[in-house]
């Protein structure tokens, strides 16, 4: 069994699928590590590390010979992948539905391609979860980006010259990067509100010291679609909830929205009227941006200046501590393959339920429902 791990090509993209503590793992399990020469580096780790822990380095057409199972951050392109074995399976984050024609020629190419985002929400499944493992740390970076660009400090502070009073953050969508998010602003000092569409996570906001904004005046809707995933909300619903931002946000300095629905534009939280509300020198980042923002006007990779607030548009954030996120990441891979090895045919066999999730294509095919449907 030959793992192959590719470095990362597509652009600002600096993390690796694999650290030399996984290699060690997998080789531990009986197969055989090759890593494309540098794919560590800009996550600091160099070729030599991954040759300590028993891989071998080379380029990236001697890793993928006779390779078995290649793992990735992103999808590599098509076109860069040759000489891996049969029905070679490719573990990595594919983003299925941005990069739908890719998914075709990994199929084309007799891969088995295997999209790590589309893991089910199970118990058994939440060490294998890229997704909440990397918006967890994206939650982190999120509020010290906005601190950053927030020309005023964050908590209260008493001095000899006078009192500077203590930031108002907003968080916008408590999933994992929105819990995150508010433990970092309450640990920095910030009087911190946060809503959600999801009642559950009331709960959760008053346990971590915010203060919970939701909609009351509509009745019976939980917010909860399969999965915990959020569902799409009723008209109803969305005019009552733009109505309590409206109120609410105007009084802000750091707005921070996570919102996301699978396989859908993120829903849109703060319109160009709301923006104009709030005050000169605010900062919002939007952590929605790649998949079309939560904030009117933001743009994925770049910070804008709207109404005199600034609006970043967050792109990629876990690329931006590559070290962590990499290692965990990596430590999802292997907890994803490790959990299915079968010692015997000394190679990973998926299960049903969490096969026919991640799966997107199989011999010759694609097969997974999210895309057929
Ligand atoms: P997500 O990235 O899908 O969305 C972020 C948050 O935005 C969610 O809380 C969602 O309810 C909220 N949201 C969506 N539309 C909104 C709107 N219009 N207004 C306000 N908020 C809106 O969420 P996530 O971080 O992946 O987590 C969602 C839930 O799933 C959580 O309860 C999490 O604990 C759970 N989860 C479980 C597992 C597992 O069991 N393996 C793995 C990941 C997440």
């Amino acid at each position: 069994m030959r793992i192959a791990v590719l470095k990362e090509l597509a652009a600002g993209e600096t993390r690796v699928a694999a650290t030399p503590e996984t290699v060690k793992k997998f080789i531990g399990l009986g197969a055989e590590v090759a890593v494309e020469s540098g794919a560590g580096v800009t996550a600091s780790i160099a070729d030599a590390d991954y040759t300590a822990a028993g891989a071998s380095v080379g380029s990236r057409a001697d890793v993928l010979k006779g390779a078995n199972i290649i793992l990735g951050i992103q999808g590599p392109d098509p076109k860069s992948l040759s000489g891996f074995a049969d029905g070679a399976w490719l573990a990595a984050g594919l983003n299925p539905f941005g990069e739908r024609a890719r998914v075709d020629d990994y199929a084309k190419l007799g891969i088995e391609a295997l999209a790590m985002e589309f893991m089910p929400r199970i118990t058994r499944a939440q060490s294998m979860d890229i997704l909440s493992s990397q918006a967890n740390l994206a939650g982190y970076k999120a509020v010290l980006m906005a601190a950053n660009a927030y020309g005023r400090a964050f908590p209260m502070m008493m001095t000899a010259a006078g009192t500077v009073s203590a930031a108002k953050a907003f968080i916008m969508g408590v999933g994992v990067a929105g819990l995150q998010a508010i433990a970092t602003a309450r640990r920095l000092g910030a009087q911190v509100s946060a809503t959600d569409v999801r009642s559950a996570t009331k709960e959760q906001i008053l346990s971590l010291g915010a203060k919970p904004i939701f909609v009351e005046s509509v009745a019976g809707i939980e917010g909860e679609g399969a999965g915990g995933y959020a569902t799409e909300m009723s008209e109803e619903y969305q005019k009552a909830q733009a109505e309590l931002v409206s109120g609410h946000i105007a009084k802000q300095d750091i707005v921070i929205t996570t919102a996301l629905i699978p396989g859908r534009p993120a829903p849109r939280l703060i319109s160009d009227a709301q923006l104009a509300t709030m005050r000169t020198g605010s900062v919002i980042v939007d952590m929605a941006a790649e998949s079309g923002g939560n904030v009117e006007g933001s743009v994925a990779g770049e910070t804008k200046q709207i109404h005199g607030v600034t609006v970043i548009g967050a792109k990629n954030i876990a690329a931006l501590m590559p070290a962590d996120t990499s290692a965990l990441f990596s430590r999802n891979l292997f907890n994803f393959l490790s959990a299915f090895w079968d010692k015997e045919a000394g190679k990973p066999v998926l299960d049903e339920e969490i096969g026919n999730a991640v799966r997107l294509t199989q011999g010759g095919k694609v097969v997974n429902e999210r895309l057929l449907g």
